[in-house]
């Protein structure tokens, strides 16, 4: 069936890069340059704003909400890497992987590399970004984009993530993955009206759903790993918590960490350690995090 999400309007959301500006100096420049500056979102209906208003985000401090039409494609913060146009859900799963200063990690399907460098940022580029993707045009995209950013800790390859070896030397310090594996996209507005044939989407998920179990499978291989973060911008289950609890079953090791107690929509049951977001509930595309990390059996105690 045909469901055109017609007239949702979601708010322009800029991440701000911390490795060029702070949230305090973007929100004085914007204000000079005649936005209005209506101070911190409390409620969902904060990020409602009409035409130069803009509010910094309630969860996620480095975020500014800004009317839906406003366009920054040529505005010197965009240029210059001072913000990031990413929406507000796909900012959640750096800020909860939160990798800190000095550390090793991967992020294994990255272009075209928003939160590479949101990674980056809160590493202060400090340690070492391993990035992959198949994509070699995306991957080059991407390179254009770490360089506007200012990031310089990321070592990209144009490679299959699933052939990357995890017992190879140089990731023997890998603690941290990020997984933001290919899928439908069924969570991003514009692209909500597939026409096709139920059996083909069941089809093409149940594909999307088995290459997303590999990545996890995999990037759960790494032998110092503590946290793996995974994503997708899919609001089927299929995608999501079913994925997420085939792969805790085939690895007793990892369990689930529970997010943010006060983001307003969780992980289908019984996965509600794990968020969602939607238009509705969160003002942002459609969404899936899910965190997880290795448990010791001494101890069980979080860093
Ligand atoms: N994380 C990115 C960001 O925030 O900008 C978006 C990633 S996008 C959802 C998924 C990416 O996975 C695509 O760029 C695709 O080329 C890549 N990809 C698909 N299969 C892959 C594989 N086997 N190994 C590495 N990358 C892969």
């Amino acid at each position: 069936s045909v469901q055109r999400v017609v007239g949702v309007q979601l708010p322009r959301y800029a991440r701000v890069n911390t490795l060029k500006t702070t949230v305090e100096d973007a929100v004085d420049y914007l204000k000079r340059d005649g936005f209005s500056y209506m101070g911190q979102a409390s409620s969902l209906e904060d990020l409602t704003m009409k035409k130069k208003d803009f509010v910094q985000d309630m969860h996620l401090p480095e975020v500014l909400a800004f009317s839906p039409k406003t366009d920054f494609h040529d505005h010197f913060l965009y240029k210059a890497g001072h913000i990031i146009l990413q929406d507000k859900a796909s900012c959640l799963p750096a800020f909860l992987l939160n990798p800190p200063p000095g550390s090793h990690l991967i992020d294994a399907c990255a272009a075209p590399g928003n939160k590479t460098s949101h990674l980056a940022a809160i590493m202060k580029n400090k340690g070492r970004l391993f990035a992959f993707d198949l994509d070699a045009k995306r991957l080059a995209t991407m390179a254009t984009l770490l360089l506007r950013a200012g990031v310089t800790c990321q070592q990209l390859a144009n490679q299959d993530f699933l052939k990357v070896d995890p017992d190879s030397p140089q990731f023997k310090d890998v603690e941290y993955v990020l997984l933001d594996p290919s899928c439908s996209g069924s969570g991003m507005v514009c692209l909500r009206d597939d026409a096709s044939p139920a059996d083909q989407v069941q089809a093409r998920l149940a594909s999307l759903a088995s290459f997303q179990l590999r990545c996890l499978n995999h990037g759960l291989r790494f032998p110092r790993l503590k946290r793996l973060v995974y994503s997708t911008c899919s609001i089927h289950s299929q995608e999501n918590e079913d994925v997420v609890t085939a792969c805790l079953q085939q690895n007793p090791g990892f369990r689930l960490v529970p997010l943010l107690a006060q983001w307003p929509e969780r992980g289908l049951e019984p996965l509600t350690q794990c968020l969602r977001a939607s238009t509705t509930k969160t003002r942002t595309h459609g969404f899936f995090v899910a965190l997880l990390e290795k448990h010791s059996e001494a101890g069980n105690k979080r860093p």
